[in-house]
């Protein structure tokens, strides 16, 4: 697989990033500092900033590059999710693999669980 990442210092904190999936990524998030910052610019102008960092260490680094299903696939991107239903909150973590001939593809952490997703091309329609 090519290896395509692009190297730069944060815009904001000077903290060492990669784009990965150079050409993909339409914005590459600072771990360190919360900033979002604009991955096509050549500048990385800063788009956005979260208050919040992340809360936990992801199990799978960013740049792991693994087998699924026979296709390697490369973590390019971590994001953590929570919602609250009936008073119970519940999170999990999801990772943005990719493979430049196969795209992208998800892999899902939830209390210890994995779930492999293939986003569709088209959504399904109803049947009536
Ligand atoms: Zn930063």
């Amino acid at each position: 697989m090519v290896d395509n990442a692009v190297s730069f210092n944060c815009t904001n904190c000077a903290a060492p990033l990669e784009i990965r999936a150079q050409g993909a990524s339409q914005v590459v998030a600072c771990g360190h500092c919360g900033s979002v910052l604009d991955a096509q610019d050549p500048r990385h102008q800063i788009l956005s900033r979260y208050q919040s960092k992340f809360t936990r260490k992801p199990t799978l680094p960013i740049g792991r590059r693994g087998t699924i299903k026979g296709e390697t696939f490369e973590i390019v991107g971590y994001l953590e999710r929570q919602t609250r239903y009936y008073g119970i909150t519940y999170d999990w973590a999801e990772y943005l693999l990719w493979n430049p001939y196969k795209g992208f593809r998800w892999l899902v952490e939830a209390d210890g669980h994995w779930t492999f997703l293939t986003t569709l091309p088209n959504p399904p329609k109803e049947r009536r």
